[in-house]
């Protein structure tokens, strides 16, 4: 792996939220302390996405790392859309379902990418908390 997918994945690792292409080339710029450009980042993401180390989250066109990258499956983000966490969950009877479902209609599967809006446990619960309990909140 070349230094750059490494510091890639580094940077990725620290982070909880997706982050756009544009986004990473920036702070890696800031990390290398030399300018990344944005097309080179692509490039990184790119391979790191094709090894299944990152996942690209396309209702955000952003990467986050993957949580599961041990195996090439299907992958169900659940994308909050108040805070923008991401939650990577594995269904594997969904994956099945779909694939027949597309082999059905006579469709060959290049790429499945499932993804939920919504809101996560946390958010709910910080909306739920009565003000009384504003002192428990991150
Ligand atoms: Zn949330």
């Amino acid at each position: 792996m070349t230094p750059l997918r490494r510091e890639l994945l580094d940077m990725l690792e620290s982070q909880q939220k997706p982050l756009g292409a544009y986004n990473i080339a920036e702070r890696l710029s800031a990390r290398l302390k030399r300018r990344i450009a944005p097309a080179a980042a692509y490039r990184g993401l790119d391979f790191l996405v094709e090894m299944g180390l990152v996942a690209r989250l396309e209702c955000r066109n952003a990467f986050i790392l993957s949580a599961f990258p041990d195996c090439l499956h299907d992958c169900i983000f659940l994308v909050c859309k108040t805070c923008d966490r991401v939650e990577e969950i594995v269904d594997h009877d969904v994956a099945t379902l779909l694939e027949d479902d597309a082999k059905n209609a006579g469709f060959i599967t290049e790429r499945r990418v499932i993804e939920i809006l919504g809101q996560c446990k946390s958010c709910l619960t910080a909306e739920n908390d009565p003000p009384s309990a504003m002192n428990h909140r991150q």
